[in-house]
């Protein structure tokens, strides 16, 4: 058994990793507002909350992973014109539509995305607007406990109370005076202080996603949401929080702060946060016409697991430049590796693998979810001179990990026709017998049929010929 070591944004630097209860990690990952597609530096955090899950689920850990949708638009501050919207309602109002149906549509799209790159679905994705009642039970529970303050409708966090604030993002309330002005900050007139942050909105005029509560109708701050929901479905104290860089403050900051000052004991014992996503070296953004979407990715002829491979190419912690170039090499790369398998798989069945890398990407995966050493020891493994159906065996235990589809492209690869079989077993007696003239006849009319004869070790094997389009 190797350990698993993981970098905690906490306390900044990499810890062994050790779950509460014995044998089952618990999991809660900050899933997308659904009112438009999201994007492939959504995916990105995505795909490395699903590398640790794969890597814990490999390391034989039970996982309970939480990933919850927002359903309900938060408040956002439009940057550039100073406006709070709610971008869901803004968005059902430009497409003609109710906000419900606004975010139904985009969740059922989320999940197809998810499942085009081989994100394993969480067990469940608690929606935004299903936990009302345990936002406004945790709201009362902060006011109760002195945590939290009434103005008018509006609830807010009174950050000041809350001594540790700062603990994640270093963010303390000394510092924050100066860094307010880079922070998101809503409209809110009303507060104590500027650095105090929402647990319930007053609805305002006309506003049709609204709920009762003991300070009027209103709706919930977008971080209590993540509290309430995790909470409910991990209990008050669990294992890992994910999300991306960009969720560290002042979500995940306000997250720690109003759960532990409810609970008064520790909320998160591991929190990762995967690395932006650029593109072209630039940040994503839309006014840059450079968001794209794994629909963009089909369009224009990929296969999604080429992004899927690339995100493996690089350590999730650190930044990842996303050009049509380096989607085009991880295709390559990826496509190099089916035919591989391809070629394996129509030898024999797999029996035993080749414990020596079996070993050394455990130990990768292992160290911080080193999937790009991981990926070297897969290619090595690839250019060694294992018996291909060992080979074979590893790949498919690697693919636990990497999630690259590898027993499924061999599978449909295996399904060789009888007469390209026969042709096969006909070139085989015409080597016994040295009649390397008809043999190498024989190989290129098998070639014609798409599969490629491979001489190894164990004797003949086939891959399928798989070209640079598919
Ligand atoms: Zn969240």
């Amino acid at each position: 058994m190797t350990e698993i070591f993981l970098t905690n944004t906490l306390i900044r630097k990499k810890e062994k990793f050790v779950p509460i209860e014995k044998g089952t990690v618990g999991i809660y990952s900050c899933g997308p507002t659904v009112y438009r597609d999201i994007h492939i530096g959504n995916l990105r955090t995505y795909l490395a909350a699903d590398i640790l899950k794969r890597i814990l689920i490999y390391n034989g850990y039970k996982v309970k992973h939480i990933k919850n949708i927002t359903d309900v638009g938060h408040m956002r501050t439009d940057e550039r014109q100073g406006q709070a919207f709610d971008p869901i309602i803004v968005e059902a109002l430009k497409q003609g539509k109710t906000p419900q149906q606004i975010a139904e549509t985009y969740t059922q799209k989320f999940l197809e995305d998810e499942k085009r790159v081989n994100i394993l679905p969480a067990d469940v994705y608690p929606k935004a607007t299903e936990h009302i009642k345990e936002m406004v039970e945790l709201t009362k529970a902060l006011l109760d406990k002195g945590f939290a303050y009434e103005t008018e409708g509006n609830v807010y966090f009174d950050v000041k109370k809350f001594e540790r604030y700062g603990v994640l993002s270093g963010n303390t309330l000394n510092k924050m005076s100066k860094l307010l002005a880079a922070v998101r900050v809503a409209t809110e007139t009303d507060k104590k202080d500027s650095v105090d942050f929402a647990l319930w909105k007053k609805a305002e005029e006309g506003r049709e996603m609204k709920w009762a509560s003991p300070w009027g109708e209103g709706f919930p701050g977008w971080h209590i949401e993540c509290s309430a929901m995790s909470m409910k479905h991990l209990g008050s104290h669990f294992d890992v929080h994910t999300g991306g860089e960009d969720n560290i403050f002042p979500h995940h900051e306000d997250e720690i702060a109003q759960s532990e000052a409810a609970t008064g004991k520790k909320f998160v014992n591991y929190w990762l946060h995967a690395g932006f996503l650029l593109v072209d070296g630039k940040k994503m953004a839309r006014r840059e016409g450079n968001v794209y979407t794994v629909s963009d990715i089909v369009e224009k002829g990929f296969n999604p697991l080429a992004f899927r491979y690339l995100c493996l190419t690089a350590h999730y912690r650190s930044r990842l430049n996303f050009t049509w170039k380096s989607l085009e090499a991880a295709a390559a790369a990826l496509n190099n590796l089916y035919r591989e398998v391809t070629g394996y798989a129509t030898t024999d069945i797999p029996k035993i693998g080749c414990a020596e890398y079996e070993q050394r990407f455990l130990e990768a995966v292992n160290d911080d979810m080193n999937t790009p050493a991981a990926l070297s020891i897969v290619q090595e493994l690839v250019d060694s001179d294992y018996p291909p159906s060992a080979k074979l065996q590893s790949l498919y235990k690697f693919d636990e990990v990497l999630g690259l589809d590898l027993q499924q492209v061999a599978g449909e690869a295996a399904e060789v026709p009888v007469e390209v079989k026969n042709l096969v077993e006909e070139r085989e007696q015409a080597r016994k017998e040295e009649d390397f003239e008809k043999a190498d006849e024989l190989r290129r009319e098998i070639a014609k049929k798409g599969y490629e004869v491979v001489d190894a070790k164990g004797g003949p094997g086939l891959k399928k010929i798989i070209s640079d389009q598919s």
